[in-house]
């Protein structure tokens, strides 16, 4: 089977170095929030140009603690897509708040700017945008809007580690952002692990003391906080990661540049959109079909792994029925939920399997097209 991620072979090609490195940790006698952390923090800063980087224990909690931090909770709305891991919205109820779903915009498939203001009351908050599957959302136009309503931007950048907008990296273009390490992330480490990136040193200060039960001296705690922290053998092995990183988002993109191609002579197929001044680092390819299920089996039957993200909206959740939502809410979301299927990519993909997915696709137009 081809499979449709192999973080596997990406932690094997890494491995020499991530066993000196556990060693090191290993001997070190610090393991928690120590030098590894803080150098991990000091070059994620400054790879994305903001000035502070908090770890935490999770990309949940990432969103989750700043949430917090900014003081957002019972009462206030948060703007966020309905077409995301629940996660985002989770956050949002998690601290009090009420999420708010706008409708995301049919090409990027991220949180569309005309449809959040449509959404905008006096308790609205703060804004959630969701940089799914590798690529930014339209931050110029929901900076703007943040700015004329006086609202804080929370980039969802979980799947966006390396993703650009005008150049600038994805974390760094609102006022806080928050990715995961999970390992099937781009920058995943092998197990949990999540960072916030900022250029707000009181939102950093206060993240320093949620993230270790609201605390900045040891035994002396001022506010009520979490328990969510990095592990330095994490931090050991997300530093050897983020050295890999460009490359391997290079990767990702040269593989779906091929894709693309393909795509352009099956037109019933849509292939992915990068809007213009974006980066897209691929997180997934998704290809959008209305004979979705016909095109999972086919590869089934040709030992092709694929998948559905996500099958299920956010306003639709049986965790969100308190929300009063239905179908038809949010249009493009839910179409998007029946239509889109991520196919395989990832850095270490062998070249004759990306030949035999294009092949397959390619001897099969017919089927695709009716
Ligand atoms: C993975 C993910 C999260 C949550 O990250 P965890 O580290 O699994 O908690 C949040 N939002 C999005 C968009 C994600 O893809």
């Amino acid at each position: 089977m081809i499979p449709l991620m192999n973080v596997k072979e990406q932690f094997a090609s890494i491995q020499s170095e991530i066993l000196k490195a556990m060693k090191e940790v290993t001997e070190s006698g610090s393991y928690i929030l120590g030098p590894k952390v803080d150098e991990l923090e000091k070059n994620i800063a400054q790879k994305l140009g903001v000035s502070s980087a908090v770890a935490v224990g999770n990309g949940t909690d990432a969103l989750i603690l700043t949430l917090e931090a900014y003081g957002i909770g019972k009462g206030d709305e948060v703007i966020t897509s309905p077409f995301t891991f629940f996660a985002s919205g989770e956050a949002i109820s998690r601290v009090g708040a009420i999420p708010v779903f706008a409708d995301v915009n049919p090409d990027t498939y991220t949180l569309c700017p005309d449809k959040i203001k449509a959404k905008l009351t006096k308790r609205t908050k703060a804004i959630i945008p969701v940089h799914l599957f590798g690529q930014c959302a339209d931050m110029l136009a929901i900076n703007e809007l943040a700015n004329k309503h006086n609202l804080l931007v929370i980039e969802d950048a979980c799947q966006a580690f390396g993703a650009k907008q005008g150049g600038k990296p994805a974390g760094s273009l609102g006022d806080a952002g928050c990715f995961s390490f999970f390992p099937t992330k781009n920058l995943g480490t092998l197990g949990d692990g999540g960072i916030i990136t900022t250029s707000d040193p009181l939102l950093a200060e206060k993240l320093r003391s949620l993230r270790v039960h609201g605390s900045n001296k040891k035994y002396f705690h001022q506010e009520i906080g979490y328990n969510s922290r990095l592990d330095e053998l994490h931090a050991a092995v997300l530093l050897i990661c983020l050295k890999n990183i460009d490359n391997w988002n290079l990767k990702r993109t040269k593989i779906a540049e091929i894709y693309d191609l393909m795509l352009k002579t099956i037109p019933s197929i849509k292939a992915p959109h990068a809007a213009q001044n974006n980066h897209h680092v691929y997180h997934l390819y998704c290809i959008q079909s209305n004979k979705r299920d016909l095109i999972a089996k086919l590869l089934q039957q040709n030992a092709i792994q694929s998948g559905i993200y996500y099958p299920c909206c956010l306003h639709l959740q049986q965790a969100y029925t308190h929300l009063g939502h239905q179908k038809g809410d949010f249009p493009v979301a839910e179409r998007l939920s029946e239509t889109l299927l991520a196919i395989p990519l990832h850095p270490f993909m062998l070249k004759e399997d990306h030949l035999k997915i294009v092949n397959v696709f390619l001897n099969n137009k017919e089927v695709f097209s009716c």
